[in-house]
């Protein structure tokens, strides 16, 4: 076994003794350079690391991060960043809010703003992987932006679902890749030009701050996996699989706590659906025919407060 989902601390700490300042510079190369051994005798080691590590057994290169959360986390970021921008310009309001459902309605994603009473700030529908790459894809930035801004961003998003197709393909070429991964990490960082507020500035896009762990992982250790992993290719372990089992189990147990008006029961969430699946299981091995079993669509939508 020689992979694990969802963000591992290794992400978290780091492959490599990069710091937070240093993320932003592209001239440096960053390999895996730090020693599982060296954590197991000494959990200080490297900077950073505190605890024992999670899986003192496995090499640090033998940890594969899969495309599906890199994508996923890079696409929040990406979409967080521009509702940040529309916060930041005092854009975000009803009407942005409204505007934006309505795209998502026209993109075939489900989506819901609600207000959480104690903070008043607002909140949205956690999107499922397919959802995401809709919005990544085919969001039409320039229904809440200038057409400059939505320009400049949206060739940032399509770059960005390139580098995951690349991911995801097993005849990509490591060190190809290493580069378009740069090169999508300097459009992310493009500067700003000129005086705010005078003729001629030109708005750049983010800052090394904006940057997530994923980000750098992305950049600068995808290629290095890639190589190590040639033999099965990146695809052979990705967590889609698992995640997608993950979501029947929510919707599962939301469309049943909801049916029963969200009466508490006794045996924990988890213990329900596991039992719930293995009466599933039974009826299935044994050609029971279930006719109240019929499978039908269920769509989870959020309180909206
Ligand atoms: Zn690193």
């Amino acid at each position: 076994m020689t992979q694990f989902c969802h963000d591992l601390r290794n992400l978290k700490e780091g492959l490599c003794t990069i710091d937070k300042s240093q993320q932003g510079d592209l001239s440096k190369e960053w390999k895996i350079n730090k020693e599982i051994d060296k954590l197991v005798e000494q959990n200080n080691y490297y900077k950073g690391h505190i605890r024992k590590p999670l899986f003192d057994m496995i090499p640090l290169n033998h940890w594969v991060p899969d495309e599906l959360h890199i994508m996923l986390r890079i696409t929040d970021r990406l979409w967080s960043l521009v509702i940040a921008e529309l916060t930041e310009y005092g854009l975000f309001n009803d009407t942005a809010r409204k505007i934006i459902v309505e795209e998502m309605k026209r993109i075939k994603v489900k989506f819901q703003f609600w207000q959480i009473q104690e903070s008043k700030t607002w909140s949205y529908t956690s999107l499922m992987g397919n959802d995401k790459i809709k919005v990544l894809q085919f969001f039409d930035l320039s229904k809440i932006l200038s057409r400059q801004r939505a320009n400049m961003i949206r060739n940032l998003w399509n770059k960005f679902y390139e580098l995951y197709i690349k991911m995801k393909d097993q005849k990509t070429n490591a060190e190809e890749f290493q580069n378009d991964a740069k090169n999508w990490l300097t459009l992310f960082l493009t500067p700003s030009e000129g005086i705010p507020n005078t003729q001629g500035f030109k708005k750049g896009l983010y800052k090394p701050n904006d940057m997530t762990p994923y980000i750098h992982v992305l950049v600068h250790h995808v290629s290095e996996f890639m190589t190590i992993h040639q033999k099965w290719g990146l695809k052979s372990f990705s967590c889609s699989a698992v995640e997608k089992k993950n979501h029947q189990q929510v919707s599962y147990f939301f469309r049943k706590t909801m049916k029963d008006g969200g009466r508490k029961s006794k045996s924990s969430a988890i213990i329900e659906i596991l039992e719930h699946e293995n009466r599933s299981l039974f009826y299935n091995y044994h050609n029971v025919s279930l006719n109240s079993q019929k499978p039908h669509k269920i769509h989870i939508k959020a309180e909206n407060n």
